[in-house]
């Protein structure tokens, strides 16, 4: 992947990128150093090339298997909720997907830890993030309600896709100190995006706002 590429030109330039930053920041985004990501951050590399002229708008878009890219406004919003409740070194993401939330991770966290059931999107999702040369990303082909075992306990847990309710497996591999941002519902138009955070021996849960995300399912789909 070449620089130009990286930065992009016309309806991905970094003008475009900048109305991207100011909408999120109207929208309620504070932190600065994470505006700042987001705008150096190449959306389009994430998505199919027909709709480049689409990446930088505030909207999640498919990148087919039936599963969409986050819009930025939410990926913004639990990003920034996990840095300002506590430490970053180390972050699992539930739901790769075409790892654009995974590079924003990358960015702010010191090891970020990506499962996803769908194979081909593990695949894809490696192959982008590498090309735009972040390796401090582990990846995993596995059901996601079941954490990340072998690297556990992380300081933060983001989960891209909505369990009815919140997995057990995943509290338990939260650290001391570590937030969750997870969405819940079990209807894909009524989600209630819920920081859980570790306490010592107490889970605390506080509701943040409406979200929509697809569905976590069980098991994987080679
Ligand atoms: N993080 C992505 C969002 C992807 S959409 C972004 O930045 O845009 C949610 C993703 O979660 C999909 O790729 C879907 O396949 C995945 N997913 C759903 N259930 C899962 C599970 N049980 N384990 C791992 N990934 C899951």
């Amino acid at each position: 992947m070449n620089a130009t590429h990286i930065s992009g030109t016309g309806m991905t330039s970094a003008r475009t990128r900048t109305r991207l930053v100011e909408r999120l920041r109207a929208e309620g985004i504070k932190n600065e150093e994470l505006l700042k990501i987001i705008g150096l951050t190449p959306r389009h590399l994430f998505i199919d090339e027909g709709l480049s002229h689409r990446a930088y708008e505030d909207t999640a878009l498919p990148i087919g298997m039936g599963q969409t890219i986050s819009q930025p406004y939410i990926v913004a919003r639990m990003t920034e909720m996990l840095m300002e409740t506590g430490s970053m070194n180390k972050v699992l993401e539930i739901g790769t997907g075409c790892g654009y939330q995974t590079s924003i991770l990358g960015k702010v966290a010191k090891t970020v830890f990506t499962v996803e059931r769908i194979r081909a999107l593990h695949m894809q999702a490696r192959k982008t993030l590498t090309g735009i040369g972040q390796h401090n990303i582990q990846y995993l082909f596995a059901d996601g309600f079941n954490g990340w075992h072998q690297y556990a306990p992380f300081d933060g847990i983001i989960v891209t896709a909505a369990p009815p309710s919140i997995p057990e497996r995943l509290v338990s591999q939260l650290a001391d100190g570590g937030r969750m941002m997870i969405p819940v519902g079990s209807t894909e138009s009524s989600q209630d995006l819920i920081l859980v955070q570790r306490k010592g021996a107490k889970i605390e849960e506080t509701f943040i706002e409406k979200v929509k995300f697809v569905p976590l399912v069980s098991g994987v789909a080679r």
